[in-house]
């Protein structure tokens, strides 16, 4: 049997009757940019993310990168991030002028340990980046009354993370509604994917909206008039198109996500040698990735790829350990938890067209690997 680690194609052949119309129109209309589909996708996601503003951008990374920009980071200036994520989190500190300065993760739900980034707050903090990895929130609620006293801003990377929610106080919050500003990628791979690159940012307030919409267009809200210096990132009609039209199963496909998640835990019970992923109790986790800990984990990623079944490691070099962060003058030992996850995680396919004889067999080859 073959269970490839996504399979996009499984995706299309079940809603291609739905997209394709959609493209067809945006192409004889000819408004390959900025088409009132875009607009239209930025009240969706708007709505879904409970945030005041949506502003659609080129891709996920953009979505980080334009909000950093608009704080016009100094020299010096400090983003406190994680090092246990994809690597944009932090290129984008960098990229826009500030210092990432890192914080080690939970070892549960391998997000930012909370209790960790109060110690790391100076003068030149500027924002704190969680970063709400595989697709379950990080404990804003424990981060927002460090950004409130001091004046700093919140920003979520909710790439991973769309339709997420967690619950504070008693009120579920979704991912995207809590930050000053946050980002979303629609990569293809991503949840909610794209035909190609995208990304969003939901912003909780008009001046950084109107500010956002302006930088994704040479800084500019009227046309060749610039009062500041921007750039083009643009989501293209054509992506909005094909977004609005999957929007309508995003939902669905979570939730069954979150079921073969729940086949997984179930299957794989008893086995002391892995360690399934931990949800913390206030999340509902929309399943990005399914993500063990497992002992002899390069062993089992090589068995499982010789049973034909896709499987990735995310991340295997935390970035403080990357070569291009080295001027952060970071050893192997600074953040062990990170480091630990690098050498444990592995994600296994959990896509929503998998079938229950796949999952079956995903779990018979993790049990004969370790008998
Ligand atoms: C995918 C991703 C990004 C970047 O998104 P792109 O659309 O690929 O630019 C940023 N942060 C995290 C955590 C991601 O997973």
């Amino acid at each position: 049997m073959n269970v490839p680690l996504l399979d996009l194609q499984a995706q299309h052949r079940a809603i291609k009757d739905e997209v394709l119309p959609a493209l067809q129109a945006v192409i004889e209309s000819q408004q390959f940019v900025m088409g009132p589909q875009i607009a239209q996708l930025e009240a969706e996601l708007a709505k879904l993310c409970h945030a005041p503003h949506a502003v659609a951008c080129a891709s996920g990374t953009d979505a980080l990168l334009l909000p950093l920009k608009a704080l016009a980071l100094k020299p010096g200036d400090e983003v406190i991030t994680t090092p246990f994520t994809f690597f944009a989190t932090a290129g984008t500190i960098h990229n826009a002028g500030g210092t990432p300065v890192f914080v080690d993760i939970e070892p549960g739900t391998f997000n930012i340990d909370t209790a960790a980034v109060e110690a790391a707050i100076t003068p030149r903090t500027r924002a704190i980046m969680p970063v709400h990895l595989f697709g379950q929130m990080a404990a804003l609620e424990r981060l927002l009354p460090l950004v409130q006293a001091r004046g700093l801003k919140l920003i979520e990377d909710a790439a991973q993370a769309i339709g997420a929610r967690r619950k504070i106080d008693g009120r579920w919050r979704m991912a995207g509604e809590l930050g000053w500003v946050s980002g979303f990628s629609f990569f293809p791979s991503k949840n909610l994917g794209a035909w190609g690159d995208g990304g969003m940012i939901t912003a909780s307030e008009d001046e950084i909206a109107a500010r956002l919409r302006k930088l994704r267009l040479h800084g500019g809200a009227k046309q060749y008039y610039h009062d500041e210096v921007g750039t083009n990132s643009r989501l293209d009609t054509i992506q909005a198109a094909v977004l609005l039209a999957k929007l309508p199963h995003l939902a669905a496909w979570s939730a069954r996500r979150r079921e073969h998640a729940a086949y997984y835990d179930q299957g794989l019970a008893g086995l002391p040698a892995v360690r399934t992923p931990v949800v913390d109790p206030c999340n509902e986790h929309i399943f990005h990735q399914y993500t063990l800990r497992a002992e002899r984990r390069d062993g089992l990623q090589t068995h499982l790829k010789s049973a034909g079944i896709g499987n990735a490691i995310y991340y295997p070099v935390p970035l403080h350990l990357q070569n291009c962060f080295r001027y952060l003058g970071h050893s192997r030992g600074r953040f062990p938890e990170s480091e630990r996850a690098a050498a444990e995680a592995i994600s296994l396919p959990v896509y929503p067209e998998l079938t229950r004889d796949q999952l079956d067999y995903v779990i018979d080859a993790i049990r004969r690997f370790y008998r």
